[in-house]
């Protein structure tokens, strides 16, 4: 089964991309996720083909019609389209690496990606949309977000990282930091590597790094060891 992922959003020549090189990029040419780039502006309607107009109630901005944004989704995805839909907000959910476990492991995804004040809030329940927010700041638009979501997403697909081994170790994977690295060369600028390090003793390698992964966590996101398992 081929993760699918699905991008609504106004503009779609931002894609692929940074999705479109490296990790992300040899995987879509190799056909492990498929990428359909949709622009919402071709659910408008009416002579100006407009997709926004003035908030209700008045106050600075536009906001993204419900009904032009609800036939976007329509012609994306049908009623029993398996994937979840997310929509990119900062006041959504926080993503996380758990976050895009689970995702990996599902059929794919459908994201709408916001622009201006937002969208109407009536979409958002009328099409069953999770707002996913990938940090406590401000985007001008949700591409960003949704190439975050789906970078971090595809890179843990079957057969797209070269090392398995790298997605147990690395940051999150077990709610906790990732410890430093090192390699040639041996002395950089007077500075040289931790002794274990070229030890040889993968029992004292591996201890050293549990600590030094402790310390780090402890030090810069002790948030990481109170939470239990994050999720959207
Ligand atoms: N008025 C909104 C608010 O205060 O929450 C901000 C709207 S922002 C300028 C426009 C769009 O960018 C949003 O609809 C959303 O799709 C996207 N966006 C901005 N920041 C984001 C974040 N931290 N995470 C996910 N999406 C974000």
């Amino acid at each position: 089964m081929t993760f699918a992922a699905t991008v609504l959003t106004l503009f779609p020549g931002m894609f692929p991309g940074p999705l479109g090189v490296s990790l992300a990029g040899k995987a879509l040419a190799e056909g492990r996720w498929s990428l359909a780039v949709r622009d919402i502006r071709d659910a408008a309607t009416g002579r100006h083909r407009s997709v926004d107009d003035t908030p209700a109630g008045g106050g600075p901005g536009m906001v993204l019609r419900a009904d032009v944004l609800a036939a976007a989704i329509d012609a994306a995805s049908p009623a029993d389209d398996p994937r979840p839909r997310w929509l990119m907000s900062p006041r959504g959910v926080p993503f996380t690496q758990a976050a895009a476990r689970e995702l990996a492991a599902g059929p794919g995804v459908v994201i709408i990606a916001g622009r201006f004040e937002g969208v109407d809030e009536r979409v958002i329940a009328a099409r069953n949309l999770r707002e996913v927010s990938i940090g406590d700041y401000v985007l001008s638009g949700g591409e960003i977000a949704a190439m975050a979501v789906l970078d971090a997403t595809v890179r843990l697909l079957p057969g797209v990282m070269g090392n398995a081994e790298s997605a147990e170790s690395e940051s999150f994977a077990e709610d906790g930091l990732e410890y430093p690295h090192y390699t040639r060369p041996q002395i950089f600028e007077g500075v040289g590597i931790p002794e274990v390090l070229t030890s040889g003793d993968h029992a004292k390698v591996a201890a050293w790094r549990r600590a030094e992964a402790e310390r780090l966590t402890a030090a810069r996101r002790p948030d990481l060891l109170r939470r239990g398992p994050a999720k959207p």
